[in-house]
């Protein structure tokens, strides 16, 4: 099997889907592997160490993607590198197909077998090619040490000559990964943190990070693991409640999403008026509109005293590790249709069945998909 990855071409991404490391082991799994020069430059990973781990360096996209029989990618390929591919080409990455009509057709002409991990189911067993999960972690670190960066104030208590400085006050919205792992950041720093979210089961979650569960008294656990949305009564008492506690806050990072939906807005303008000058919000939210009303997605503002950091990119601003993390989960993943260095789908693990997109997995298969054309 001919792996391909080129450089990813989006925006602010510096993430890579293919790492030395892992370039390593498809090698030893019988993989021929064509990276594009400069594949890992934006994560700091030099090209002699993909050639030492037995990739073969091209010059350019074309030909890392030319007759390559696997894919890997962290953004979703435009839709004009999709049709340099071959036909039934396996794609594996962030796909996101239904986010744009011209890259699902793209795809969909191609009978490309697309493997977006955005749509992996979130069992045990796939823990360890989840990439949502990964890089949410990377997300909320980095969203924590950016609310440190601009708070006017120290997070931890200090006993000082010029007197004792009280730690600050730091609250996380939303307790899934990514406000897990800033919660954890928050308390390294010295802070005193509380989280809050709908799901109950983050109560015990948020204890044992060493954080407050602030109780809003509102549950809204949803499907699969997931929060629902809330519904206009359970808002307005999540919103009551909030803005009260809000007044004794300095720090406030939004992590709240509900999946397939905008991210839920929970703080409006009101709230942010009623908070002392030099508090901080980090809406990590932002690449989804954010949880606060007054976000500006990819800026800094100032309203009342109050800076609102709308940050994107943040898994990418760590790129490095968020890397590592990436394409270990997409080892992982494409090791599952790796069979004697050839690649064989098995349709009846759901891992497979269940990412796969859009086709029912009968349909899906290369030699299906080549004999209807
Ligand atoms: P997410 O990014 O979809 O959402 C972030 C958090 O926001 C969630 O905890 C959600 O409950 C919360 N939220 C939504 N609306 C809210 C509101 N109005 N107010 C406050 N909080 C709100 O979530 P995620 O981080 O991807 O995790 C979602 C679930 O998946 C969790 O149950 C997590 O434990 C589970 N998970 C399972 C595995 C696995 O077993 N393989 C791996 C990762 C995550």
């Amino acid at each position: 099997v001919i792996i391909g990855v080129a450089r990813e071409t989006a925006a602010g991404e510096r993430r890579v889907a293919l790492t030395p490391e892992t370039c390593r082991k498809f090698v030893a799994a019988g993989a021929s592997v064509r990276a594009e020069r400069g594949l890992g430059r934006g994560a700091h990973f030099p090209d002699q160490a993909y050639a030492a781990a037995g990739a073969q360096l091209v010059a350019d996209a074309d030909a890392a993607l030319a007759g390559a029989d696997l894919v890997l990618c962290v953004q979703p390929p435009p839709a004009a590198m999709i049709e340099r591919l071959q036909h039934g080409t396996v794609l594996v990455g962030s796909l996101q197909p239904q986010a744009d009509p011209a890259r699902a057709a793209a795809l969909q002409a191609l009978a490309i077998v697309a493997f977006p991990l955005e749509r992996l189911p979130r069992t045990t067993r796939a823990q360890a090619m989840d990439v949502l999960s990964s890089q949410a972690g990377m997300a909320g670190y980095k969203a924590m040490l950016i609310a440190a960066q601009l708070a006017p104030r120290f997070f931890p208590m200090l006993t000082t000559a010029a007197g004792t400085i009280r730690p600050s006050k730091v609250l996380v919205v939303g307790a899934g990964v990514a406000g897990l792992q800033a919660i954890a950041t928050a308390k390294r720093l010295g802070a005193q943190v509380e989280g809050f979210d709908v799901r109950p089961e983050t109560r015990e979650q948020i204890q044992s990070l060493g954080g407050k569960f602030l109780d809003l008294g509102v549950s809204a656990a949803g499907e699969g693991g997931y929060a629902r949305a809330l519904t206009d009564e359970e808002r307005a008492e999540q919103q009551r409640r909030l803005s009260e506690h809000l007044k004794t806050i300095d720090v406030v990072v939004c992590t709240a999403a509900v999946p397939g939906r905008p991210a839920p807005k929970i703080l409006d303008a009101a709230m942010v008026e009623g908070m002392q000058p030099g508090s901080v919000i980090v809406d990590l939210a932002a690449e989804t509109g954010g949880n606060c009303e007054l976000t500006r997605p990819g800026e800094t503002i100032e309203r009342d005293g109050v800076v609102i950091a709308g940050p994107l990119h943040l898994a990418s601003s760590g790129a490095l590790h968020a890397s590592e993390m990436y394409a270990r989960n997409v080892f992982n993943f494409a090791s599952l249709l790796l069979k004697d260095g050839a690649l064989a789908f098995d349709w009846d693990d759901e891992l497979l069945a269940k990412t796969v997109w859009p086709q029912p997995p009968a349909a899906a298969a290369p030699a299906a998909a080549a004999s209807a054309t």
